[in-house]
């Protein structure tokens, strides 16, 4: 268990030491916007250099970056404008509004994510049935209404031109995929990744850097060939336990985890997709480098009601946190070949691959002969536009409509079998087109960014220690000399100066006592402190100071470069790093 009132201890400790505030306090800040300070950025781009290390270049994936805006006809495609949405509920007497699922959830004690499920109408009618009454001021509350907390905007000077700002980077690597499949030479499977801001238009966040309205997400779609779905790493993670929480447990009204290896999850088929359960052992493994033991990390299955539009099957990779309980830190979702479908549909674009045979082979194939001299009698100026997705669109699917309805609709007109023929023909392919499958793992920055400083977080003596990962710490080394006379500080700065060539992320302060220097480190969480004293003058050593045990050694300066970059790997114990120098 974390101790209590770490939320608290770590704010104090995010603004005495430059990690992170609350945006804009000069006029009284804006709720869902924070700061990341100079030392909470540097470590923020560890967090996202490790992310980009153990994903992206161990994986192989092709990272790419895309705008933040996109043009409303993204949106329409991917199926955000009509379902990013949240119930929301305003108060009549102080005007203040409220996500109306949290509140009735709060108001009910439900447990789990009940009240998500509710509809509009459940919502009002518990609102009113329970005389929930508003959580600031205790005034009647209205009817609740759906929010779309995408942020709008207009592209140019054109108010016609609307656009969004993106609620997750997924869409750029969607519409971007036949690009990069072509830089992949046209193999799957293949990964898009992408580290970018997005942001959400929250309704109420209060929870500092858990909920924003602006953050970074790390994030990629990995697609596969869903005849094909078996992913060869397996074997790596076979042995890898996670703490599942699955949708039979759930709906048994169950929160409790069970502890499974990847096999036994595959075996008893509890996730659908062999590289959505190898990436979820990825996520394990990534948490446990930043610091978050595995017993402190869980997934819970979606319920289909608290499903992305886009999910067939979702978990949340969540983390024990101090004052809020289980928080999801990464979403891990199998989003079929819903993105690429609706964006072909959309755009009219054909966003499917071709793979080819072994040996070409005789088959019976549909295809679609459009009649469009009909075309243009029955529909005159549409005519071209209908042609134009009736030829991108799957011919068993228009064969569909005929038998079950008669029709097909293409945008809003119904296409009759006269206007286009289905034709049964065998002939030999050289191999099939199809739309890939997609996985998608999904980390939010900010809140690994919380996560990791939480549990580093410890106390010792009354004193702060962040005992962040060694090669996660934004400050590597903190060069301090005794005091500021008889030459230190001169041949300290040579040391500092010496130490940054070498390519260490390094620190010098001279500013105060030793002893205050060295709490400052270890709030600081500089793994190690280079103290130059007189006998430096004298002998060429420097004190080395381990942050986390306060012991301290005496090393050489010709073993230092050698020996920190050992240690700071975690190649080497502290008192090796002061062994004396062997002589040749
Ligand atoms: P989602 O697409 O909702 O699964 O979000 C992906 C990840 O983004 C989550 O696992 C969180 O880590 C993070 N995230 C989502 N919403 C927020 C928010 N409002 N503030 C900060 N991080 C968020």
């Amino acid at each position: 268990m974390v101790a209590e009132g770490k939320y608290e201890k770590l704010q104090d400790l995010a603004k005495r030491r430059g990690l992170f505030w609350g945006s804009y306090e000069i006029y009284g800040g804006v709720g869902g916007f924070m700061d990341i300070g100079p030392l909470g950025v540097k470590l923020k781009h560890n967090i996202e250099e490790a992310w980009r290390d153990f994903f992206i270049r161990r994986q192989g994936l092709f990272e790419i970056e895309t705008p933040m805006t996109a043009p409303k006809c993204v949106f329409e495609a991917s199926g955000h404008l009509e379902s990013f949405k949240d119930p929301m509920v305003q108060c009549k007497a102080c005007g203040r509004r409220f996500r109306a699922d949290h509140i009735v959830k709060e108001s009910l004690e439900i447990t789990g994510t009940e009240a998500e499920r509710l509809s509009l109408q459940e919502l009002e009618r518990a609102i009113s049935e329970r005389k929930i009454a508003c959580p600031e001021c205790g005034g009647e509350l209205m009817k609740p209404t759906l929010f779309l907390t995408m942020f709008q905007t207009t592209i140019g000077p054109y108010s016609e031109a609307i656009g969004y700002l993106r609620p997750e980077a997924a869409q750029g690597m969607f519409t971007s995929f036949k690009r990069v499949y072509e830089q992949a030479r046209g193999k799957l499977p293949i990964g898009i990744a992408q580290i970018g801001r997005v942001a959400r238009n929250e309704i109420s966040p209060r929870q500092g850097l858990i909920r924003l309205r602006e953050f970074t997400i790390m994030e990629f779609e990995f697609f596969f060939d869903p005849e094909d779905p078996s992913c060869p790493f397996l074997p790596e993670v076979y042995d890898e336990t996670l703490n599942l929480i699955t949708e039979p447990l759930r709906l048994k009204g169950s929160e409790e985890p069970i502890e499974l290896s990847v096999r036994e999850i595959l075996e008893k088929g509890l996730v659908k997709v062999e590289w959505l359960a190898y990436f979820m052992a990825l996520a394990k493994r990534f948490l446990s480098k930043l610091g978050i033991p595995g017993e402190s990390q869980r997934f819970i299955e979606k319920l289909p009601w608290e499903r992305a539009h886009y999910s067939a099957q979702g978990f949340d990779q969540e983390v024990y946190l101090d004052r809020f309980g289980w928080v999801e830190v990464s979403g891990h979702n199998y989003r079929t070949d819903y993105d690429l479908r609706r964006h072909m549909e959309f755009s009219g674009q054909d966003m499917r691959v071709f793979k080819a045979y072994e040996r070409p082979k005789m088959v019976d194939a549909l295809t679609l002969k459009i009649d469009k001299a009909n075309l243009g009698r029955s529909f005159k100026g549409h005519a071209p536009l209908i042609a134009s997705k009736l030829e991108t669109m799957d011919p068993e699917v228009v064969k569909r409509g005929f038998e079950e309805v008669g029709y097909i609709d293409v945008e809003g007109f119904r296409i009759l079998p006269e206007h286009v023929q289905i034709i049964h023909e065998s002939r030999v392919e050289g191999g099939r087109r199809f739309i890939p499958h997609v996985v998608e793992p999904s980390f939010g920055c900010e809140r690994l960014l919380y996560a990791t400083l939480e549990y580093a977080y410890t106390e010792r003596e009354g004193r702060v220690i962040l005992r962040l990962p060694k090669d996660l710490a934004p400050i590597e080394i903190a060069v301090f000399p005794l005091m500021t006379k008889d030459s230190l500080c001169e041949r300290a700065q040579k040391i500092y100066h010496w130490l940054l060539e070498k390519g260490f992320r390094v620190e010098y302060d001279e500013t105060g006592s030793i002893g205050r220097r060295y709490v400052r480190a270890d709030e600081m969480g500089i793994p190690l402190a280079a103290t130059i004293d007189y006998q430096t003058l004298e002998d060429g050593t420097v004190t080395l100071r381990d942050r986390d045990t306060w012991r301290q050694v005496r090393v050489r300066m010709e073993a230092m470069e050698d020996r920190i970059r050992r240690y700071l790997e975690g190649n080497l114990s502290f008192e090796e790093l002061g062994r004396p120098i062997e002589k040749s």
